[in-house]
This record gives structure tokens, C-alpha cells and sequence, in this order.
């Protein structure tokens, strides 16, 4: 058998996600147990939201839990570049030899055309999709236009009739009727791929035996199937995993847990108790043992050991593991370095230093000041918020803007966070002073406390986030209806 070569291929469009840790883990585990490679690879296709920041992000957290790769940016390797924005003439170069054998096409539809389209199938209550228009253009009429410098996309030709039947490693044979799939975009009218297209050519490239990724991408595989097919290559083995569940069973993201890593490391998790228990998702170890390690699953990894149950990651449980990586894994001295690396990192505390010494006269003042900065969310109680000027409904109104507010910042520093927040403020017709407070009291727990902006500032977007929830939580929560009306109103902002 050839090497098994498997791959994390993360698009740098966010916070790194503890579901992307999850399916590296796997595919590490995977690869390694067979003696074959782990790739990295960087998907920035998406030239708007893929950022600088978000792409060194998942590198240090990957990094964090000890999920090193063997080639990928930083190391190298035989197959780079490995990021998709470096990758431009490649993809040039592949898509000329769809266009060739006519598997791809060129489609000139304005999207007022696919907008009229799109809702005249709903309104019919048929299959939306792009309906080959421009397969109909003759291979003249194709060139002019295309000379002409019209714009135009180029999409991938589907079968009208039948459907893909392909065999998931973990899943068995899956069967996708080809009515369901559209006629992909495969390059984008800048010229630049989209994801189905440079996946495909990169994971062939890269010589990716085992696509093992998430279950959400497997409508995407007859596609992907298709466009091997196109070019002659063998179709690497396909692997769904199930995604990771909130614990009422909807799929995890971010609006009902935290699910950034970098939340549960400002949080103060071990990360080999984080990584063993991405491990439990959906995996047991043969011996039914809880506490593992990297090292330990990969010697007894068995894919076929993953059950297809939707995994939950459920926080309890996790700090149930946490803790126990901390009494039995740590002695007191390792827990004193960790902690103290932790709480009093040199970049931490020079930037709370000078918060706490303009109100401080005594040492022992520090703590109970700057206690929030190392502290879970603060305990709080509804009657904390009660206020001369705002209802409890204006200061949620508060928590919920300034948190669409903060994450919406392209820039996280002081400045940013002022301006956006005074901004705020202003909008909403207040008085800076009375805006703030309900964000004090989320942030420390205190009416009156360091300068609430600069604590935003060092205790970052992920802890923020937590704290104006929990906020929100006490406050009542905000209905379904009330969070329309919010959504709305917050839209209509100017
Ligand atoms: N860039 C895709 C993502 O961010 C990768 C999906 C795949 O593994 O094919 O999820």
C-alpha cells in the first residue's frame, strides 16, 4: 500500500475552532498509527474573510495541543506551497485542462439572472440550482465573450440523470442523486478557485490518501468524486466524521458554547486534557480507559472504533477531566509553574499593571481589583444591574450590541474597541458613562473598576464573549422573538 497521507485543511476565516483541533486529531491519529504523514494546509480561497491573523491563530493553537504536522507553513515539505493563496498558477493551469475536455465551462450569467432563477425555483418548489444556461452557448460565441473580457465564471458540468455512490470509510456505501448537485462554481469571476476546486486539485497533489473531515462536507463529495474523475485520478478514501454537538444534540458553535481553543486556554485548560478530550468524541480507547494521551491513541487508533452518534462536547465533563489532569498529572511544582505562567504571563501583566496601580494603595488591594482578570465570569446577580437611567431590557439591548459590535472588529486593540464602543454609544443616544455600565459590571463584576475598555482589550474577544452572555443569562436571556427584534433593530443602525 502506498503512504497514507492525511490532512487538516483549516480556512483561516475565524477563531481556530476546537472542531478543526477535533479532525486533526483524528487525521493525525490516523496517519501516524499507519506510519504515514500529516498534513497541514491552509485554505484561503476566500480572499475576503481569510485574514493574517486568524491563519497564525490556528497555527499556535494547533501548536498549543500538540498537534504538530509533518509538512505544511512553517516546515515545508516536497508538495508546498502549502497555502492556497500561493497556489494561483496551479489552479490556472488545471482548470485550462477541464475547460479543454469540455468538463468545465465558462458562465456568463449576471447574478440578477441567478437572483430571478433562484426564486423562481423556490416559488415553484423545484430543486435550486444553476439551471446550464451557458452550455447552450456555441464554442465561438464562448470565445468572443471571452475575449471580449466579459466576466464570466467557469462551473463544472454535472450528470443530468442517476446518482454517485461512493464507499465512506466510516459510513459504507453513500449514494447522492445527482439532481441534488449543482453545477459548482469552480472559478470565481476574479479568477480565483473556490474551495471544491483547489481542495480537490491540492489533495491530489499533495498525494492525500485519507480525506477524513467533517460530516457537513458530504453532499460535497460527488463533486469532488467527479472533478477526480474529470482528471484521471484515483479518489482518495472518504471519511466523514460526525461534528460535535452542543449537549441539547444542535450542532456546537459559538452562539451556545465557546468553541475557540484560544477560549479554553485564556480559560486555564491543560491542553493534553483538552486533546484527550477531543479523543472521547466519539472515540474510546480498546481498554475503555478515560485519560489518554497523544501518544497512547495513536498507538491504539482504530477509525473504525469512531461511532457515528453525534459527539458532545459537554464543558462539564471537560473540566471534570481538567481537573483530574490537575491533581494527578501535575505535581505541586509543575501546578505552581503552570499557574504562574498562566495567570502571570510578562505580557499579561505588564499590560495590568498600570490599570491597577493608579487605584491601588496597598499590594493587598490588587487582588480583590484585578481578581476578574484571572477569574471564571463573574458572579452576578440580577439586582447588580438595577439603574437609575436604563431598564434591564436597554442594557441587554447594550450587551447584545457591543458583542456584535466587538465581533465585528476587523482590529483588536484599544483604539478599536474605543471607537467602535463610543460609536455605539452614540447610536444608541446615550450618555458614554451609563452605556458603559452594564459592560463594567459583565466584564469585573463591579459597577466601578479598571477602565472597562482596556479589560476588554487584555482579556480578548473569546472571555469577552463569555462574560456579556453570561451577562445577558442573568439579565433573563433574550427570547427568540426579542432576538429578532434586536437583530433588526441592530441592522437598521446608522
Ligand atoms: N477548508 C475546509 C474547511 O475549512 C476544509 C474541508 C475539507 O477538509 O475538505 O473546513
Amino acid at each position: 500500500m502506498s503512504e497514507i497521507r492525511t490532512r487538516i485543511a483549516p480556512s483561516p476565516t475565524g477563531d481556530p475552532h476546537v472542531g478543526t483541533a477535533y479532525i486533526a486529531l483524528f487525521n493525525r491519529c490516523f496517519a501516524h498509527h499507519h506510519g504515514g504523514k500529516f498534513i497541514l494546509r491552509i485554505e484561503d480561497t476566500d480572499q475576503v474573510r481569510s485574514t493574517d491573523q486568524s491563519e497564525k491563530d490556528i497555527l499556535e493553537a494547533l501548536g498549543w495541543l500538540g498537534l504538530s504536522w509533518d509538512e505544511g507553513p512553517g516546515i515545508g515539505g516536497e508538495y508546498g506551497p502549502y497555502k492556497q493563496s500561493e497556489r494561483g498558477e496551479i489552479y490556472d493551469q488545471h482548470i485550462k485542462q477541464l475547460l479543454d475536455t469540455g468538463s468545465a465551462f465558462p458562465c456568463f450569467c449576471t447574478s440578477h439572472r441567478l437572483d430571478d432563477l433562484r426564486k423562481q425555483q423556490m416559488s415553484d418548489k423545484a430543486a435550486v440550482g444553476y439551471d446550464g444556461h451557458c452550455l447552450q452557448l456555441g464554442p465561438e460565441a464562448v470565445a468572443a465573450r471571452v475575449a471580449a473580457g466579459e466576466e464570466h465564471v467557469i462551473r463544472m458540468k454535472i450528470p443530468k440523470e442517476g446518482e454517485c455512490t461512493f464507499d465512506d470509510m466510516l459510513r459504507g456505501p453513500v449514494s447522492i442523486s445527482w439532481s441534488q448537485v449543482d453545477m459548482q462554481v469552480l472559478i470565481k469571476s476574479d479568477g480565483k478557485p473556490t474551495y471544491h476546486f483547489a481542495n480537490v486539485v491540492d489533495d491530489h497533489l499533495m498525494r492525500i490518501s485519507h480525506v477524513i473531515r467533517g460530516e457537513e462536507w458530504i453532499n460535497s463529495a460527488p463533486k469532488h468524486i467527479l472533478l477526480y474523475q474529470y482528471f484521471g485520478w484515483d479518489v482518495p478514501v472518504l471519511c466523514h466524521m460526525p461534528l460535535l454537538r452542543n449537549p441539547d444534540k444542535s450542532k456546537l458553535s459559538k452562539r451556545k458554547n465557546p468553541t475557540s481553543i484560544g477560549y479554553y486556554q485564556a480559560m486555564g485548560y491543560l491542553p493534553e486534557a483538552m486533546l484527550n478530550y477531543l479523543g472521547m468524541m466519539g472515540w474510546t480507547m480498546p481498554t475503555g480507559e478515560e485519560m489518554f494521551n497523544l501518544q497512547e491513541m495513536t498507538h491504539s487508533f482504530d477509525i473504525n472504533r469512531v461511532s457515528l452518534g453525534g459527539p458532545i462536547f459537554d464543558i462539564q465533563k471537560l473540566d471534570w477531566l481538567n481537573g483530574k489532569y490537575i491533581r494527578e498529572s501535575l505535581d505541586d511544582q509543575q501546578f505552581a509553574k503552570l499557574f504562574a505562567e498562566w495567570a502571570f504571563s510578562a505580557d499579561k501583566i505588564q499590560r495590568i499593571v498600570p490599570l491597577l496601580k493608579q487605584r491601588v494603595e496597598r499590594f493587598c488591594d490588587v487582588a480583590e481589583l484585578g481578581s476578574f482578570f484571572i477569574s471564571a465570569n463573574p458572579t452576578l446577580s440580577i439586582e447588580l444591574f438595577e439603574h437609575k437611567v436604563l431598564t434591564i431590557e436597554a442594557q441587554i439591548k447594550i450587551l447584545q450590541f457591543s458583542l456584535w459590535h466587538l465581533e465585528a472588529l476587523e482590529v483588536w486593540n484599544r483604539e478599536f474597541i474605543e471607537s467602535s464602543l463610543q460609536g455605539l454609544a452614540g447610536q444608541l443616544d446615550l450618555k458614554i458613562r451609563d452605556f458603559l455600565s452594564p459592560l463594567f459590571l459583565a466584564i469585573s463584576g463591579k459597577a466601578v473598576s479598571t477602565s472597562v475598555i482596556e479589560s476588554i482589550d487584555i482579556l480578548k474577544l473569546d472571555i469577552t464573549r463569555a462574560r456579556l452572555r453570561a451577562a445577558i443569562d442573568v439579565l433573563g436571556g433574550i427570547s427568540k422573538k426579542m432576538a429578532k427584534n434586536l437583530e433588526r433593530e441592530y441592522r437598521s443602525l446608522d
